[in-house]
């Protein structure tokens, strides 16, 4: 028996940046098993994206370092979170 897809995963889309990952592993470590490292190319991969859980997906994205994992559902990012740039005028210095 199969269990029920995670509708959590819904629309989600897991993107590692090659430019970003350092392979130091930190994702391989968190979630062994979902994360590899690739080996000729020493970068971050996922293995089975349909059956990774959610929360691992998550947990790997969280130890990287360089945010070289990044979620994406239905077309908007996910994490990591993108900081809106700040308005007005900069602080003055006392
Ligand atoms: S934690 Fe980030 S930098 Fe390290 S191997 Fe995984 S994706 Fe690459």
């Amino acid at each position: 028996m199969t269990a029920a897809p995670d509708p959590r995963k819904r629309g989600l889309v897991v993107k590692i940046d090659p430019n970003r990952c350092i392979a130091n592993a930190k994702c391989t470590v968190v979630a062994p098993g979902v994360y590899v490292l690739d080996d000729e190319t020493g970068v971050a991969e996922l293995v089975d994206e349909e059956a990774a859980p959610f929360e691992a997906i998550f947990a790997g994205a969280r130890a990287c370092p360089t945010q070289a994992i990044i979620i994406e559902q239905f077309g908007r990012r996910v994490f990591p979170q993108i900081l809106p740039p700040m308005w007005g005028d900069k602080p003055q210095a006392d």
